[in-house]
């Protein structure tokens, strides 16, 4: 029921179809059965997946979802495991998850079992209800794997003809893709999504405008050196924040049943649901020249660094952050701009 109100809460539904989620929940215990593919990927969105904590992995895996097949954790191999995945296709009305990219440049980068993986993905979709793509590199093709030579494309780029929707993150957040998967048993329908099939739900808001270290930036208070104790609480932006790109709700609904968010443990956000990520955002640890921010704000130049004085740190503000600070751009020029960049 906790889930159940958590599902009711991200998706902004009346607080009476709580108890319908449940419902749907209880009689999809037939539970929906899951297809769960893995193509070009390191396994982080099946880890991520496997310590999920609310519900719980022995819960969505033995309780709530039918999971029919799954590479890294499914007891049978080889043509025990084909089999399944056959035998729940002649079925059909399945839900397909999609965990890593798709090679475009050549096929013979990822097969499994003589087949490729564009051609598994292909043929495993063809009698699917819906077909989610979770973490960065299954949404964009963009994740790490995605600037190797094989040319990693996204599960959309290949599946046009069924309901698709992206839950990008690396990893994928577990309580996405359950959100996801009980909104879809609930309501029969796929959530509202964005240009980019990412439900509105997770995705509409600027993390930089929800996040806790705004009032540092706003007071031009930025991190420079990870070993001053003084400088701990301070904006990211001068070690590689995408922050101000990215929209997702990590601020809101923190990992791990609420434990901790990136920026929050101190890391710059990576940008990791957007398309840029991971190239266009290399180097993950540097400020980003293209990010064009406002409004203006006075810049405690103490803080830019011991490092920068004088001379230095007024040549580092005319060419870098001041830029960044001063200028303003509404968010459809800055996704101009970004395409440019890419
Ligand atoms: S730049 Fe990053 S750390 Fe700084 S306020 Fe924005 S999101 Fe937070
Ligand atoms: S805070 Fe940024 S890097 Fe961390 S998970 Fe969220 S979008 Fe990805």
């Amino acid at each position: 029921m906790k889930l159940c109100g958590a599902v009711t809460a991200a998706f902004s539904l009346p607080a009476g179809f709580k108890r319908d989620i449940a419902y749907a929940t209880e009689q999809a215990i037939k539970k929906p059965p899951v297809i769960w593919l893995e193509g070009q990927d390191c396994a982080g969105c099946s880890e991520s997946l496997l310590s999920s904590l609310n519900p719980s992995a022995e819960e969505l895996i033995l309780e709530t979802l039918s999971i029919r097949y799954h590479e890294t954790i499914m007891a049978g191999t080889g043509m025990v495991a084909e089999h399944a995945r056959e035998e729940t296709i002649k079925e059909g009305g399945y839900i397909v998850v999609v965990e890593g990219s798709i090679p475009k440049a050549d096929d013979r980068f990822c097969e499994i079992g003589g087949k490729s993986f564009r051609e598994i993905v292909m043929e495993t979709a063809e009698n699917a209800a819906l077909v989610i793509g979770v973490g960065s590199c299954a949404s964009y093709g963009a994740g790490i794997v995605g600037t190797t030579p094989s040319e990693g494309g996204g599960v959309a780029e290949f599946v046009k003809n069924k309901p698709v929707v992206l839950l990008p993150t690396c990893p994928v957040k577990p309580s996405r893709l359950v959100s996801t998967i009980m909104y879809y048993l609930s309501t029969g329908k796929v959530p509202e999504l964005d240009r980019y099939k990412r439900p509105v739900a997770f995705y509409s808001e600027l993390l930089h405008d929800n996040c806790p270290r705004r009032g540092q930036f706003e007071k031009g208070n930025f991190l420079t050196d990870w070993n001053d104790p003084r400088q701990r609480e301070y904006c990211l932006l001068l070690k590689g924040c995408k922050g101000p790109r990215t929209y997702t709700d990590c601020a809101q609904v923190w990992w791990n049943d609420g434990a901790n968010f990136c920026i929050n443990a101190g890391a710059p956000c990576a940008g990791c649901t957007q398309p840029e990520f991971y190239a266009a955002f290399s180097p993950l640890y540097d400020k980003q020249e293209i990010f064009n921010i406002g409004p203006a704000r006075s810049i405690n130049l103490d803080s830019v660094g011991a490092a920068l004085t004088g001379a230095a740190a007024a040549g580092a503000l005319a060419h870098g952050l001041g830029r960044v600070i001063f200028e303003k751009k509404d968010s459809q020029d800055q996704d101009e701009d970004m395409r440019e960049a890419l």
